[in-house]
């Protein structure tokens, strides 16, 4: 194990995490007479509030990610770690690698954030990925991509339907950013691309536990979002207790929700290294923080961001999001410049800003304290916003130039299907057009000019719209409750 201490001439400050929290702490003690060391596993900074924009094909990773060494490239006293920490040794001041390696500090900061909560159901999450990483994203991305080019080589059409069917499990703001995406996604952006099926035939579901989408917001405004989701197309379904999930579908009690598609948007739990510090944590695993941000027993140990459990205005716990996350680090930063002039630390207090969450691509919701504002002009609000708070010039020249063409266009840029598909496409049965190849067409719900032009270029005749059960499927009925 290789010890630091012999190298540190001014107090050393540890920093573990490189989200929100982690780095403004770090860009807060930019000035300050310490040396630091910030510790990521991931060597970028990840802007989560856009995450469901890689998610749903609309942005690239790299428009929302910054590598963390070259943000605090000019900071020459900050040392960047990409490593693991698994443990700490209050006592003896020391961080845990992976490695085996033990880092020294005088201060520090743990914000290593949080992570999905299955609610006891881990058997659920390779059936319904959650949305926290790069790598959750183009999960998701690919599952999302990958079911339309398996439903057009799909000739059951109950698989079929199933393929075209997305279930997204919780309706808090990125519940609802993802199911207003993705069903805009279906009904413009793909429209066109595909042969065989209606892309705008999906179904896209929102399924949540509680009585309105968006429960931490308004009533008001989440009638407003209910209401606005429905319109894109999204079927919105409240007081539906999720209570299983596997490959083939979703149950609700009784029903079942044949989807090969489910997103898990319902819950999270701290970081496991909240428990690593041994001091108290709340019933999802969060940190008991006091006033200052420190830990019980351990003035110099702050811990921050989602990781923390601490209570705000009402008695209620501050709650997980970036603004917190953000305050919190550079407060951090300053108690620590405290500690090391001999004064008193003084107590957190949050200066809530306000929340926004968009509902496609013309519609957003934000409330900043008795200021509420719904449609067109929270959406813009939350564009401009967005933007501002995304790390990186060259991320934010990235990203306007992103949404303005897909705002004009309604493509989306980054359809990718990444990894190995074969096994996740279904086999096709005899192609089109085969004499014997029982050629039924596998359209769903689609304009019969249209599917007598493409039959036409493939040699097949369109049946007419009054004999097209097979031709348009037992999905048209679904397809027009849908639109
Ligand atoms: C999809 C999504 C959308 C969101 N949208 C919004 C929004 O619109 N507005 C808003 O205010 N908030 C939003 N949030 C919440 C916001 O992103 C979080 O509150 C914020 O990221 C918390 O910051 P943090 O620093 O505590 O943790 P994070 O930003 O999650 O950072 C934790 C860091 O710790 C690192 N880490 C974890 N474990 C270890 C380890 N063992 N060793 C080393 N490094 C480790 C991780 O790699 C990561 O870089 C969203 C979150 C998600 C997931």
């Amino acid at each position: 194990m290789t010890d630091q201490t012999q190298f540190i001439k001014v107090p050393h400050v540890v920093i573990v995490g490189g989200g929100f929290g982690g780095l403004s702490a770090a860009r807060a003690l930019r000035k300050a007479p310490v040396s630091a060391t910030l510790v990521d596993r991931r060597n970028h900074h990840l802007f989560q509030p856009l995450l469901y924009q890689v998610a749903t094909a609309a942005l690239s990773p790299a428009d929302i990610t910054a590598p963390i060494r070259g943000i605090l490239r000019k900071q020459r006293a900050t040392e960047v770690r990409m490593a693991e920490v698994q443990g700490f040794d209050l006592p003896a001041r020391r961080v845990h690698l992976t490695s085996g390696e033990a880092l020294a500090y005088d201060y520090l900061i743990v914000a290593t954030g949080a992570t999905h909560a299955y609610f006891g159901h881990p058997e659920w999450e390779p059936v319904a990925p959650g949305l926290k990483t790069v790598e959750d994203a183009t999960e998701i991305r690919r599952r999302f991509l990958l079911a339309f080019e398996a439903a057009e080589g799909e000739r059951d059409p109950e698989k079929r339907a199933a393929l075209l069917t997305f279930v997204v499990v919780g309706a808090g703001p990125t519940g609802v950013e993802l199911a207003g995406s993705m069903a805009e996604i279906a009904r413009h952006s793909m429209i066109r691309d595909f042969r065989n099926i209606n892309p705008g035939s999906a179904r896209v579901v929102l399924v949540e536990g509680g009585p309105r989408v968006l429960s931490a917001y308004d009533e008001k405004l989440s009638a407003y979002a209910a209401r606005a989701l429905t319109r894109i197309g999204v079927e919105v379904r409240t007081g539906a207790i999720v209570t299983g999930i596997d490959a083939e579908g979703v149950s609700i009690g009784e029903e079942r929700i044949p989807a090969r598609n489910v997103v898990w948007a319902a819950g999270v739990t701290a970081s496991p290294l909240g428990k690593a510090l041994g001091v108290p944590t709340d019933r999802v695993g969060r940190v008991m923080i006091r006033p200052d941000l420190s830990i019980p027993g351990h003035p110099e140990v702050f811990v921050i961001g989602d990781l923390a459990s601490l209570e705000g205005p009402g008695g209620r716990p501050l709650p997980g999001v970036a603004q917190v996350a953000n305050q919190q680090g550079v407060h951090a930063a300053n108690n620590i410049r405290r500690l090391i002039r001999g004064e008193p630390q003084t107590s957190f207090r949050y200066v809530d800003k306000g929340s926004m969450a968009t509902i496609g691509r013309r519609a957003a919701v934000m409330e900043a304290g008795r200021v509420k504002m719904k449609g067109w002009f929270a959406w813009v609000a939350w564009l401009v916003i967005h933007v501002f708070f995304l790390v990186g010039f060259r991320n934010r020249i990235l990203v306007m130039t992103q949404w303005a063409w897909n705002y004009l266009t309604w493509q989306r840029g980054a359809r990718l299907i990444t990894g190995e598909t074969g096994a996740e496409l279904a086999p096709r049965g005899k192609p089109i057009g085969t004499p014997e190849g029982h050629s039924e067409p596998m359209s769903e719900g689609r304009p019969a000019s249209r599917d007598a032009a493409l039959a036409a270029a493939q040699g097949q005749t369109a049946p007419s719209d009054g004999e097209g059960a097979g031709w348009m499927g037992g999905d048209r009925s679904q397809a027009g409750n849908r639109e």
